[in-house]
C-alpha cells in the first residue's frame, strides 16, 4: 500500500534546497566544452577541467575515453536529450550511460536490462516518510526492493528506461537527489551512523555531512573529477564509519594541552584511502576546526582536479598524485589554494581514540539520551522489499524518533526508541522476517551487488555470502567473536574485501582443458579497520565458489585453535 505523506514532510520540503536548478544555471558550457563558440581561454565552472585536459594533451597524453565524453557534452547540458532518448525505451549508448551516472542512473545490462538508481543520503539518515516514499518509487518504477550500500546509501534496481526520469522526479518530491552519485564525482557523504545519540562521540557529524553534501551538489566545477572521490566524517563514536577507506577522511580527535593549538575537539585530516588499490588513508598531521572541513576538502579536490591523471583510468584516483608527490608537496599545494597554512599537531598530543564496537550496528544499544535506544536491524546482505520498507517506516514513526539511519555495514538503525517500546520494535521487526540479532558471522557479512545486478562481477557475491554464513553457523558453533567476511565481485572492490578479516574477490576458475570456467574467488585474510586498519594478504587464488564455505570454516577453526584470547584479531 502506498504511503501517505503528512505535515511533517511538507515542513521539511519547505526548507529543502536541492540545488539542481543552481547547478544547471551556473553551468553554461565553457570553452572547448562542445558546441559553444570557443574563446581562447576557458571560463566558467568547467574551465578547471578543460585546462587540465588541455595540459594533458599538450604534454603528449591521450585522454581517456570518458574524458572525451565529458568534453564533447557535459552531462548536465545533455540532461534533456537523455530524458528524450530514454523515453523511447532504448538502452543508452556507452557515452550516454556514463553521462546518466551524473544524474544517478546506471544502465546495468547485461546483468539486468534496466537502470539502477543510486541515491545520495548525507550521513545515511532518512526521515520515515522518505524511506516509505522511496519504497513507493521502487514499486512504481523499479523492481519492488532496494539495497543498502557500503556507503550508507540506497540503490533501487530494475528501473525501465522510460521510468528513469519519473523516478528522479519522485526523489525531488521526497527532498532527495541522486545527482553526482556515479561517474567521476564525489560520492555519497558518509558520517557516523550514531551521530547525536552516541555517549562516546566527540562530535556530531550530521551538520558537517549535510553541509558538505550541499557544498558539492551546488557547485558544478566539483563534478567531473579525474575519477570518483569519497569523503567521510568520523565523530569518534562507537560505530566505525570506515573513513580510512576514503580519499579524504575527517576524524574527530581530542587535542591535548601543549600541542601548539587550542586544546579541544578538532578534526584530523587523513588522505589517500582506496582499499581496492591496497591503500588506506594515512594521517597527514593536519588538524582543523570542524567549520573548516568544507574549505579544506574543496582545496584538496581542486588540487586533484588540476593534477589527477586523465589518461589511465587505473591510475586516476587521488592516491596516485599522493604517491607521486608525497604528502608534503600535496599539502603545500592545498595551502597555496587556501592562501594560508594549515595547523599541524604531533600525534603525541592527541588523546587515543576510544574503541569501536563491531556489534554496535546490530541489536539494542543505549543512547546518550536517558531512556532511549537505537536498534540495529540486520538485512540479508543489504536487501529489503518495499513492503518491509513501508512497515519499517511505520515502526520508526510510531515507536522511535522517526529517523532511519543507514550504516556502511549494509543495514540500518531505528533510533529514539524508549526502553518500554524496545520489545515491541523487536517483535514487529521479527514479524517482517527480519531480525535485530545476528551471529558472529552474519553481523560482519558484507557483499557487493555481484553478478545478479552488476556486469563487472565474476561471481554471485550476495548468494555466496549467505551460503558461507549458513555453513559457518552450522559448523563453527564455538565462534564467539565478531568476524568480518567481505565478498566483492571485481577489482572495483565495492565490498572492500581487503579490510575484512576474511575477504573474497570474484574470479573465474578454470575447470577444464577447454577453458571452461565456474564462479569462484581469490581469498585474502588479516585485513582490518577502525582500531586495527590493515590491508589483508592473499592466501588462495581461484577457489571454486562451492568450496568457499569450507575454506572459510578452515580459516575460522585455525584462528580459534591458535589465538591466545578473544582479543586477538586475525591480523596476529
Ligand atoms: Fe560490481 Fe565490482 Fe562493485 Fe561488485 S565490486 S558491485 S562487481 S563494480
Amino acid at each position: 500500500m502506498a504511503h501517505d505523506f503528512d505535515a511533517e514532510q511538507k515542513r521539511y520540503l519547505e526548507g529543502f534546497s536541492h540545488g539542481i536548478a543552481a547547478v544547471r544555471m551556473t553551468g553554461g558550457l565553457a570553452a572547448g566544452g562542445g558546441t559553444a563558440a570557443a574563446p581562447s581561454e576557458p571560463t566558467g565552472p568547467d574551465a578547471i577541467h578543460i585546462k587540465a585536459q588541455d595540459r594533458t594533451v599538450a604534454a603528449g597524453g591521450k585522454l581517456a575515453e570518458q574524458e572525451k565524453w565529458k568534453r564533447a557534452e557535459n552531462p548536465f547540458e545533455g540532461h534533456n536529450r537523455l530524458i528524450t532518448e530514454a523515453a523511447t525505451g532504448k538502452a543508452p549508448k556507452p557515452e550516454d550511460n556514463f553521462r546518466w551516472r551524473y544524474h544517478g542512473l546506471f544502465w546495468v545490462a547485461p546483468a539486468q536490462n534496466s537502470y539502477m538508481c543510486r541515491l545520495r543520503i548525507p550521513n545515511g539518515i532518512l526521515h520515515h516518510w522518505q524511506f516509505a516514499g522511496i519504497a513507493d518509487l521502487a514499486d512504481a518504477h523499479g523492481g519492488g526492493y532496494s539495497h543498502v550500500t557500503t556507503r550508507a546509501n540506497l540503490q533501487v534496481r530494475e528501473i525501465a528506461p522510460e521510468h528513469g526520469q519519473p523516478f528522479l522526479d519522485g526523489l525531488i518530491d521526497l527532498g532527495l537527489t541522486a545527482r553526482g552519485s556515479g561517474a567521476d564525482n564525489i560520492r555519497n557523504v558518509t558520517g557516523s551512523p550514531t551521530a547525536g545519540i552516541d555517549a562516546q562521540e566527540l562530535l556530531d557529524t550530521r551538520p558537517l555531512a549535510k553541509s558538505w553534501h550541499n557544498w558539492i551538489i551546488n557547485d558544478r566545477s566539483l563534478y567531473g573529477l579525474p575519477r570518483k572521490f569519497n569523503v567521510a566524517f568520523d565523530g569518534g563514536g562507537v560505530m566505525p564509519v570506515l573513513e580510512e577507506t576514503n580519499d579524504v577522511g575527517f576524524q574527530a580527535i581530542e587535542v591535548l594541552e601543549g600541542a601548539g593549538v587550542e586544546p579541544g575537539v578538532w578534526m584530523r585530516l587523513v588522505l589517500g584511502g582506496i582499499s581496492g588499490h591496497r591503500d588506506l588513508a594515512r594521517d597527514t598531521g593536519v588538524v582543523l576546526r570542524p567549520a573548516d572541513c568544507n574549505a579544506v576538502a574543496d582545496a584538496i579536490i581542486r588540487v586533484f582536479i588540476e593534477n589527477g591523471d586523465r589518461t589511465n583510468r587505473n591510475k586516476s584516483r587521488m592516491k596516485y598524485v599522493l604517491d607521486a608527490w608525497g604528502f608534503d608537496k600535496y599539502l603545500a599545494a592545498v595551502e597555496e589554494k587556501l592562501g594560508r597554512k594549515l595547523d599541524r599537531v604531533d600525534p603525541a598530543h592527541v588523546a587515543p581514540r576510544k574503541a569501536t564496537d563491531r556489534f554496535a550496528h546490530v541489536g539494542v544499544h543505549r543512547q546518550v539520551q536517558p531512556g532511549l535506544n537505537w536498534i540495529g536491524v540486520v538485512l540479508p546482505v543489504g536487501k529489503m522489499t518495499t513492503d518491509q520498507m513501508r512497515a519499517l517506516a511505520e515502526i520508526s514513526r510510531e515507536c522511535g524518533d522517526g529517523q532511519i539511519r543507514l550504516t556502511v555495514w549494509q543495514n540500518f538503525l531505528l533510533s529514539g526508541v524508549p526502553d518500554a517500546t524496545v520489545a515491541e520494535v523487536e517483535a514487529r521487526v521479527a514479524a517482517l522476517g527480519l531480525t535485530t540479532q545476528a551471529s558472529s558471522i552474519r553481523a560482519g557479512l558484507v557483499a557487493c551487488t555481484g553478478n545478479r545486478g552488476c556486469k563487472f562481477a565474476a561471481s554471485d557475491t550476495k548468494g555466496h555470502a549467505l551460503k558461507i554464513a549458513d555453513h559457518v553457523e552450522a559448523t563453527v558453533t564455538e565462534l564467539d567473536v565478531p568476524v568480518n567476511v567481505h565478498l566483492t565481485g571485481c577489482h572495483h572492490s565495492c565490498a572492500q574485501h581487503y579490510i575484512g578479516d576474511i575477504g573474497l574477490i570474484g574470479a573465474k576458475v578454470v575447470v577444464s582443458e577447454e577453458g571452461d570456467t565456474v564462479e569462484g574467488y581469490d581469498i585474502v585474510v588479516g585485513g582490518g579497520f577502525a582500531d586495527n586498519p590493515k590491508i589483508g594478504t592473499e592466501i588462495w587464488k581461484a577457489v571454486k565458489a562451492e568450496d568457499c564455505p569450507g575454506r572459510v570454516e578452515t580459516l575460522l577453526r585455525d584462528y580459534l585453535d591458535h589465538r591466545t584470547g578473544q582479543d586477538e584479531s586475525f591480523q596476529a
